[in-house]
Protein backbone atom coordinates (compact mmCIF):
# COMPACT_ATOMS: atom_id res chain seq x y z
CA UNK A 1 0.00 0.00 0.00
CA UNK A 2 1.78 3.39 -1.11
CA UNK A 3 1.57 6.36 0.99
CA UNK A 4 -0.47 8.55 -0.86
CA UNK A 5 -3.34 6.08 -1.13
CA UNK A 6 -6.61 7.10 0.47
CA UNK A 7 -8.60 4.94 2.55
CA UNK A 8 -12.49 4.50 1.87
CA UNK A 9 -12.92 3.63 5.13
CA UNK A 10 -10.65 3.88 8.11
CA UNK A 11 -9.58 5.57 11.70
CA UNK A 12 -6.66 8.33 12.35
CA UNK A 13 -4.92 8.55 15.53
CA UNK A 14 -5.68 12.61 16.09
CA UNK A 15 -6.39 14.61 19.43
CA UNK A 16 -9.46 15.39 20.62
CA UNK A 17 -10.01 18.49 22.27
CA UNK A 18 -12.34 18.48 25.38
CA UNK A 19 -14.45 21.77 25.22
CA UNK A 20 -15.30 22.08 28.78
CA UNK A 21 -11.78 21.87 29.95
CA UNK A 22 -10.05 24.12 27.11
CA UNK A 23 -9.29 27.95 28.60
CA UNK A 24 -8.05 29.22 24.68
CA UNK A 25 -4.18 29.39 26.07
CA UNK A 26 -3.06 28.26 22.92
CA UNK A 27 -0.17 26.61 24.17
CA UNK A 28 -1.38 23.44 22.07
CA UNK A 29 -1.22 25.39 18.66
CA UNK A 30 2.28 26.50 19.49
CA UNK A 31 3.40 23.06 20.17
CA UNK A 32 1.51 21.06 17.17
CA UNK A 33 4.56 20.98 14.67
CA UNK A 34 2.63 21.07 11.22
CA UNK A 35 -0.13 23.62 12.35
CA UNK A 36 -3.05 21.27 12.45
CA UNK A 37 -4.61 23.27 15.33
CA UNK A 38 -6.23 26.33 15.95
CA UNK A 39 -8.63 28.60 18.43
CA UNK A 40 -11.55 28.69 16.92
CA UNK A 41 -14.47 30.59 19.00
CA UNK A 42 -11.55 30.56 22.28
CA UNK A 43 -11.69 26.80 22.02
CA UNK A 44 -8.54 24.63 20.77
CA UNK A 45 -9.67 23.02 17.25
CA UNK A 46 -8.49 20.31 15.10
CA UNK A 47 -8.60 22.64 11.89
CA UNK A 48 -6.26 21.12 9.41
CA UNK A 49 -6.72 16.98 10.61
CA UNK A 50 -5.53 16.21 7.09
CA UNK A 51 -1.92 17.48 8.42
CA UNK A 52 -1.92 15.76 11.51
CA UNK A 53 0.81 13.81 12.08
CA UNK A 54 -0.79 11.92 15.23
CA UNK A 55 2.53 12.82 17.19
CA UNK A 56 1.09 13.56 20.49
CA UNK A 57 3.53 16.60 21.67
CA UNK A 58 0.73 18.63 22.77
CA UNK A 59 -1.27 16.50 24.81
CA UNK A 60 1.78 16.89 27.53
CA UNK A 61 2.20 21.16 26.38
CA UNK A 62 -1.83 21.54 27.44
CA UNK A 63 -2.16 22.49 31.30
CA UNK A 64 -5.90 21.85 31.52
CA UNK A 65 -5.62 17.94 30.33
CA UNK A 66 -7.96 18.89 27.57
CA UNK A 67 -6.84 16.51 25.20
CA UNK A 68 -7.18 13.13 24.44
CA UNK A 69 -5.41 10.99 21.19
CA UNK A 70 -8.42 9.16 20.02
CA UNK A 71 -8.83 6.65 17.42
CA UNK A 72 -11.35 8.51 14.99
CA UNK A 73 -13.49 7.84 11.99
CA UNK A 74 -11.71 8.82 8.85
CA UNK A 75 -10.79 9.42 5.07
CA UNK A 76 -8.36 11.58 3.37
CA UNK A 77 -4.33 10.76 2.43
CA UNK A 78 -2.89 8.05 5.05
CA UNK A 79 0.58 10.39 4.24
CA UNK A 80 0.65 11.96 7.40
CA UNK A 81 0.04 10.27 10.87
CA UNK A 82 -1.11 6.93 11.97
CA UNK A 83 -3.83 5.38 10.57
CA UNK A 84 -5.76 1.48 10.87
CA UNK A 85 -7.97 0.10 8.59
CA UNK A 86 -11.68 -0.71 9.73
CA UNK A 87 -13.25 -3.15 7.01
CA UNK A 88 -16.90 -1.49 7.18
CA UNK A 89 -18.53 1.78 8.78
CA UNK A 90 -19.87 5.13 8.14
CA UNK A 91 -17.14 7.15 6.92
CA UNK A 92 -16.79 11.18 7.99
CA UNK A 93 -15.69 14.09 6.41
CA UNK A 94 -13.64 16.62 7.74
CA UNK A 95 -13.33 19.76 6.04
S1 LIG B 1 -3.30 23.81 25.62
FE1 LIG B 1 -5.19 22.88 26.46
S2 LIG B 1 -6.30 24.57 27.45
FE2 LIG B 1 -4.73 25.50 26.07
S3 LIG B 1 -5.85 25.86 24.11
FE3 LIG B 1 -4.86 23.82 23.96
S4 LIG B 1 -6.45 22.35 24.66
FE4 LIG B 1 -7.09 24.38 25.33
Amino acid sequence: MEQSEVFSAGEKWIPAILADACTGCGLCVEACGPRSLAIVEKIATLAFPDTCGSEEHWVSACPENAIQMIWAPFSGDMGAGQWRKVESQPQLQYN
